[in-house]
């Protein structure tokens, strides 16, 4: 049989290993993906420790995969062997239980495949992913523009898309990190009066840069009282996993404004008399499914968002994780196969 790499961990907190495994066979209703690319996101560490409920090692993490389609499984149609390919988080849906019939496939109730969390994930030469987990990749993104797309690409595009704020409205992108930096991107782009806001001056041009129209240094200013002086804002897009950060912008919301929470901190403040008196919200957003991930690479194609990447090969997994969770990388971490 032929064998493939992959990097796996094989105990919780145990390390992140190249092996060697039989390259495996797609089931009914699945594909596989040759990986060119994949993106290390903040999440691989639910899988790293072991911490999400259900998660059985070994297990290969990864959920920001580019590839091309290699083999497909009996019952799938629209794919063919080297169609370009992409998946994220979202690793399936049953299309039959009640949250589906409703159209809500995210919270499936049924067929929760999470990639490289479930089911084993791209860090790795090949893997296999569920036909209706799949996006296509268009031509003019290469593997690794692609790959941070799938996650915290489609993570901050979607939320703000669905987020109610229509152009011209102001839009608060908290944090200047993995998501952020693609956040103020896509907030631009929309239309919306993007602020930027992040600790320490030195962030201002990067923000200027990225397409924010303002930039508020947090530990300079009160941002709250900022986005208060600029018209109170219609969405703060918490990018950040820092409770107090996001409960210092929630006076910075406008009437009927949104806090929308992307990272997650263990917990989150907030004063009931601001909520009130607004009618403010604070609101969760999952990332989206396959179509979303879709759309969300044909817009970054549409209007150059891209993610700022540190690309290491395979081989260097361990490096490049460690990279990435320190905080330090700018501004995603990608993973390559090679040949
Ligand atoms: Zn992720
Ligand atoms: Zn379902």
């Amino acid at each position: 049989m032929a064998q493939m790499r992959v990097v796996q961990v094989d105990r919780p907190n145990g390390p992140l290993e190249v092996v060697r495994r039989e390259i495996p066979e797609p089931g009914a209703g699945e594909v596989r993906i040759k990986v060119e690319a994949c993106g290390i996101c903040h999440s691989d560490t639910l899988t790293r420790t072991g911490a999400f409920p259900g998660l059985a090692f070994p297990r290969v993490p990864g959920h920001e995969v580019v590839g091309s389609i290699d083999a497909v499984g009996p019952g799938v149609s629209r794919w063919k062997r080297g169609d370009r390919a992409g998946v994220g988080w979202h690793g399936g849906q049953c299309g039959y239980c009640d949250t589906c019939r409703r159209g809500d496939f995210f919270a499936c109730e049924t067929a929760t495949r999470v990639t490289g969390i479930t089911s084993d994930g791209g860090y790795g030469e090949y893997m296999l992913a569920r036909a209706e987990a799949v996006a296509r990749v268009p031509e003019e993104l290469s593997a690794v523009e692609a790959a941070p797309l799938m996650c915290a690409g489609l993570t901050t595009f979607n939320a703000l898309r669905n987020s109610g704020a229509r152009p011209g409205d102001l839009v608060a992108v908290l944090g200047l990190g993995g998501l952020g930096h693609l956040g103020v991107q896509f907030a631009n782009r929309m239309g919306f009066r993007t602020v930027a806001i992040a600790r320490g001056k030195d962030k201002a041009p990067l923000a200027k840069e990225l397409g924010a129209w303002r930039y508020v240094d947090s530990q300079a200013e009160d941002p709250a009282a900022a986005l208060r002086a600029l018209g109170g804002a219609r969405v703060v897009l918490a990018t950040v996993t820092n409770g107090p950060a996001m409960t210092a912008t929630l006076g910075g919301l406008g009437v009927h404004g949104d806090l929308l929470v992307l990272g997650a901190p263990e917990s989150l403040e907030a004063s009931p008399f601001l909520l009130i008196s607004g009618e403010r919200n604070i609101k969760g957003w999952y990332s989206g499914t396959s179509i979303d991930s879709q759309d969300t690479l044909a817009f970054s194609v549409l209007t150059g968002v891209r993610s700022m990447n540190e690309v290491y090969p395979l081989e260097r997994v361990a490096e490049a994780y460690d990279r990435m969770m320190s905080g330090a990388a700018r501004f995603r971490v990608v993973l390559t196969m090679g040949g």
